[in-house]
């Protein structure tokens, strides 16, 4: 099932980024600047109870940050109307009812998906008064909140869980690891993507069972390899390079964030002759911000006069440094044109796949458990009086990727690079050579 989006939309400074960083909580500043970029984190997945969901800070996303107020404002309903599942629409009841408020409160009404107004900046008694005049924009519910002040965020958060499809159980959980593994193909225009995606197809041992047009999305194709059923799904608009106008990168943006979410693992493709570029490091952000299986394939390796390990060598090098944050990700080699590195790209694909759905036995986390505090003891953490995190417990909570939940004193002494170690400690434990894994730390009860 595709992680629902809930996307954020406001003029500027009614306080959407704040809301976004209250929502998210202090996750938010660990992994900040995560692409090596300088950009403010726009999107981030959010656990609320048994839900999950990736939120989208829209005002980020705008393609033209010097633009007018109504350009922008178009632009994130744009946004909101193409892929979010729940809009939260936030006004500031300091500044009170603006024209641009209801232009965009009319546009958004159209857009039949489940809208709350959130009215911000509701610190005090007056300002609830004033808020009431938003309701005279007739879109429905509305809740008071002040991010700053993390006011009536709870209630906004209920509002948009209850308006999310249902939650999918344990045992659905555990069903769909027998299913079809979801890989999308992800990437900036131009640098094969369509025709991997055919040359994907065109292998021997992909059986492609069912014509395109049948699946939610009319490029999904679904197809099996080696046995194991594949949905591939691919970026709208790929398909038509002649379509794609100067300003709609950023739109593909949130197309990608869009594919990303309904996949367990992005191919992202990048092109040998002009490796990782921002651009590529962005795609590959919005994949570790979502925790999605990432293989970086290097296309038109066909163009590099030299095939041998010294130009492998560096090209995984450069793909290396470009995403630092994570440097367990495989590289690829591929001609699309050629039907070169096919295969392989496919079986890292299945590996990979089969790493994100494993699970580990309780007993076995116990022992690395305890071998890693011995080992590594928690420092004392400064600024908390030299008080020290405690482990109390860890558990396997979920795959896809493989979750690991560790029962703590308090969560504020996790320092990152004692997570790090964590993680290594994982990884090197059961072979987690490739995926992506998230840790989560809870104060016991
Ligand atoms: P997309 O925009 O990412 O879908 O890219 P396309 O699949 O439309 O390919 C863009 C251009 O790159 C086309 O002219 C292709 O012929 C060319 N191309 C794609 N893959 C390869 C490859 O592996 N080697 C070479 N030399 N050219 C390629």
């Amino acid at each position: 099932m595709a992680t629902p989006i809930v996307a954020i939309v406001g003029r500027p400074n009614v306080g959407k980024s704040s809301l976004f960083n209250r929502i998210l909580g202090r996750r938010q500043a660990i992994v900040s600047d995560v692409a090596g970029t300088t950009r403010d984190r726009l999107l981030g997945e959010v656990s609320w109870g048994d839900y999950r969901f990736i939120l989208i800070d829209t005002g980020g996303l705008e393609a033209n940050p010097e633009g007018t107020v109504r350009q922008k404002v178009q632009e994130q309903v744009g946004l909101a109307l193409a892929d979010a599942d729940v809009v939260i629409f936030v006004t500031d009841v300091a500044e009170g009812l603006t024209p641009t408020d209801e232009v965009m409160a009319e546009r958004l009404r159209r857009t039949h998906k489940p809208l709350v107004l959130a009215v911000n900046k509701v610190d005090n008694e007056a300002r609830e008064l004033g808020a009431t005049e938003f309701h005279q924009l007739g879109l429905g519910d509305v809740v008071l909140i002040s991010a700053y002040h993390n006011l009536g965020i709870f209630d906004l958060m209920e509002w948009v869980v209850a308006h999310l499809p249902p939650p999918q159980s344990q045992e659905e959980n555990e069903e769909a690891s027998q299913g079809e593994l979801k890989l999308a193909i992800v990437g900036r225009t131009n640098v094969g993507k369509s025709m991997l995606l055919n040359a994907i197809l065109g292998q021997e041992r992909a059986i492609v069972s069912e014509v395109p047009g049948t699946t939610r999305d009319a490029l999904d194709t679904q197809f099996s390899y080696d046995g194991q059923d594949i949905l591939l799904i691919d970026t709208a608009g790929i398909r038509r390079p002649g379509r794609v106008a100067p300003g709609i990168e950023k739109y593909s943006v949130l197309r990608a964030v869009s594919a990303l979410s309904r996949s367990d693992i992005a191919l992202l493709v990048t092109d040998a002759t002009g490796l990782a570029t921002a651009q590529d490091a962005h795609i590959a952000g919005l994949a570790w911000e979502m925790c999605r299986g990432l293989i970086v394939v290097v296309n038109k390796w066909d163009l590099i006069p030299q095939d041998d390990a010294e130009s492998r060598g560096r090209a995984v090098g450069a793909v290396g440094e470009r995403f630092h944050f994570m440097p367990y990700v495989p590289v690829c080699f591929t001609s699309a044109l050629r039907c070169w590195g096919i295969d392989a790209l496919m079986q890292t694909s299945l590996e990979l796949g089969q790493e994100r759905w494993r699970r580990v036995p309780a007993n076995r986390l116990q022992h690395v458990l305890i071998g890693a505090l011995a080992d590594h003891m928690p420092p004392p953490v400064k600024g908390h009086a030299g008080q020290r995190l405690r482990i109390d417990g860890l558990r396997q909570v979920d795959v896809n990727p493989p979750t690991f939940l560790f029962t703590v004193n308090n969560p504020q002494l996790v320092h990152f690079s004692y997570q790090r170690f964590l993680e290594n400690r994982l990884r090197a434990s059961f072979g987690f050579d490739r995926t992506h894994l998230r840790l989560v730390f809870k104060r016991r009860g």
